[in-house]
């Protein structure tokens, strides 16, 4: 019985095609600028989505840190959703590490935060306050897509209040793919763009963090003092290379897979949220830690939660769907 794990995007194997890849890398020391792979990754995604520079990064996590560190000085302030990456699973970095002051406002139920309550939350020039900078976006938003009507409003807004706009598009692709436009159709709009390599792409490790070059050029000063200049990284840059030569548009394949299981969790009873991308909610209250383990006996793994996340991914197959909608009938059966 093969392993289903739907608990995240982030615990696929490197495919054999992206194993090649790492294998034939050109390789050279990174702190030097001297990594032929790491600067083609960097120089093609910048391309692609439009910027003057890139900077391949360990982690999301150091990505969106250096992005916001890049924007905002000590004493400056974000704004930014109370559920977003940036403001609530980052270990509160921007405020550790870049003494950046939060100003988190609770989210729409599309994903967004509505551009009214941004306009209210920006503090005036008045040295009570900190000084507001910066507005982080999230996109997709817990596997809701902006629309890109809001992300052009949001950029009208930023630009008239004098503000930066960062995305942490840890899954960009997934939303580039689901409205079926380049990817540029969405970066267009931020200065600057955080994308993950190790999320749906399937990389190993990494991610890109997106600008203009003199933002990229502060970004690699922090990146080097917070520990993350590496040096023969084209080794991980080869794998986030060929992600995104081969590995964007089988996105649609995660998105197909869970509109199907939230479908078939839906005719069985479940409360399953509107499915957009490759993530399904399922409200599962206080049934989730036997839920949990009633679907680990049967090789399924999930992280039990009332508002139960499942999430599809490349080592997620589309015969698998039926499989764990027969373990749910299965459980709400037994
Ligand atoms: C995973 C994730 C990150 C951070 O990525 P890590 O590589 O795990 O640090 C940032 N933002 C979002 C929305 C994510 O899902």
């Amino acid at each position: 019985m093969s392993l289903i794990d739907l608990r995240s995007d982030t615990v696929t194997q490197p495919t054999a095609g992206m194993r090649e890849a790492m294998q034939r890398a050109q390789l050279g020391d990174d702190v030097y600028g001297e990594d032929p792979t790491v600067n083609r990754l960097e120089a093609t995604l910048a391309e692609r989505l439009g910027f003057e520079g890139a900077l391949f990064v360990p982690t999301g996590t150091m990505s969106n840190l250096l992005g916001l560190m890049a924007h905002c000085e000590r004493g400056d302030e974000y704004i930014v959703g109370q559920q977003a990456h940036t403001y609530k699973y980052e270990g509160g970095g921007a405020a550790v590490l870049g003494s950046i002051q939060p100003q988190p406002i609770d989210g729409e139920a599309d994903g967004s935060l509505g551009l009214s309550k941004v306009e209210v939350a920006i503090k005036q020039d008045d040295f009570h306050f900190a000084r507001t900078r910066l507005l982080a976006l999230e996109n997709t938003m817990q596997g809701k897509v902006l629309p890109l009507a809001y992300l052009a409003a949001a950029r009208e807004l930023t630009r008239r209040r004098g503000l930066g706009l960062h995305l942490d598009g840890a899954r960009l692709y997934n939303a580039a793919v689901k409205l079926g436009v380049d990817a540029r159709e969405i970066t267009r709009h931020f200065d600057s763009v955080s994308v993950c390599l190790s999320k749906g792409l399937g990389a190993p490790v990494g991610s890109v963090l997106c600008g203009s070059a003199a933002l990229i050029g502060k970004a690699r000063r922090l990146r080097k003092m917070v520990g993350g200049g590496m040096r023969q990284a084209g080794l991980l840059a080869a794998a986030g290379l060929y992600a995104l030569d081969y590995q964007v548009e089988r996105l649609a394949e995660d998105h197909a897979n869970a509109e199907r299981l939230g479908a078939g969790l839906r005719e069985f009873g479940f409360a399953v949220e509107p499915v957009q991308t490759n993530m399904v909610y399922v409200q599962v209250g206080d049934q989730a830690g036997a839920l949990g383990a009633f679907l680990s006996v049967r090789g399924i793994r999930v992280s039990p939660a009332a508002r139960l996340r499942l999430v599809t991914h490349l080592d997620v197959q589309a015969a698998d769907v039926p499989r764990v909608i027969e373990a749910f009938a299965a459980f709400q059966q037994a």
